[in-house]
């Protein structure tokens, strides 16, 4: 697993900051703010601001001052080195850089260097948080962002809450040389991509896997495998992905989970992936599917 991390860095995974677990009381945060080597990236409406270079646009914490900043106020994200990283959520965007400059993860993701893209992965997730979780679970109050936003506080009770991952189980089943892929309704024409669902309560990784591919496509499979993860920042799920092997290969597809789903041979894959045949739209590189699809093109050389 180690190898294919190494060969294929897995899109939104690959931080390399040091997330300053001991550095986040706010005396702390204010002081990391002023030092001049501190630098904040960009997000508005869920998008990065890019600046020059095709690289996330930092700028100083003080360029801020005088402009809106949305609550939950800066995130710190963590040391890069000696450097202080923070993510702002800007309400006007064109008081930094034209609004077009801020471009959403999903189209401009495979360009960005994978580090820039888990920073702005983590950034857009937790602000999703701030932004959606406003009161306490336990007794409906306000809450308010600690430790540079990377928790919530009550403002009633003092309940301390934290951000949400979800898990979901992404599927490669596969057949001998074949696998199996889906269009799930409203895709464009000729996107296919692994069958994937939620994770339910009381349900293990594999099990949730291979309920998955019975349900939407009628599917019975063996030997589920984990192969890797990936955070995917829409607004915060970890996918997991699992190769499954097909006990039946007729196919049944849930009208109201997929429009499509049909068995693709190893030749149709590896034609769409070296850009020679069109059996199906090639999935954009940075989702876990793309990589999953290379993994099993790996494996099976
Ligand atoms: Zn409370």
């Amino acid at each position: 697993m180690t190898n294919i991390q190494a060969n294929f860095p897995i899109p939104f995974a690959g931080d390399e900051l040091d997330h300053g677990e001991h550095l986040r009381e706010p005396e702390q945060m204010l002081a990391l703010m002023q030092k001049t080597s501190a630098r904040a990236i960009l997000i508005h409406k869920g998008k990065i601001g890019i600046g020059a270079g095709g690289r996330p646009h930092r700028i100083h914490p003080s360029d801020l001052v005088g402009h809106d900043l949305m609550a939950p106020g800066p995130l710190f994200l963590g040391m890069e080195g000696d450097r202080p990283i923070f993510a702002f959520s800007v309400d006007k965007p064109e008081a930094f850089m034209p609004e077009q400059n801020f471009v959403s993860l999903r189209g401009i993701g495979g360009n960005l260097k994978p580090s820039d893209l888990a920073l702005a992965g983590r950034a857009k997730s937790l602000f999703a948080w701030h932004f959606t979780d406003k009161h306490c679970v336990s007794c409906g109050n306000k809450t308010v962002a600690r430790s540079g936003g990377i928790k919530q506080q009550c403002t009633g009770c003092g309940a301390e809450s934290f951000p949400r991952v979800n898990p979901v189980a992404i599927m490669l089943v596969t057949d001998g040389d074949r696998v199996l892929l889906g269009r799930g309704a409203g895709w464009p024409e000729g996107a296919m991509s692994a069958l994937a669902g939620f994770i339910s309560p009381g349900e293990s990784i594999e099990e949730a896997a291979q309920r998955e591919v019975l349900e939407e496509a009628g599917i019975k499979t063996k030997n589920p495998r984990y192969v890797f993860s990936q955070p995917w920042p829409f607004p915060a799920q970890l996918m997991m992905g699992i190769m499954l092997e097909a006990v039946n290969t007729d196919i049944t597809i849930d009208p109201k989970e997929l429009e499509d789903a049909r068995w693709f041979t190893r030749e149709d894959v590896l034609a769409v992936y070296e850009k020679r045949g069109e059996a199906f739209m090639r999935l954009p590189r940075q989702t876990i599917a793309h990589q999953l699809l290379r993994h099993w093109l790996a494996e099976t050389a």
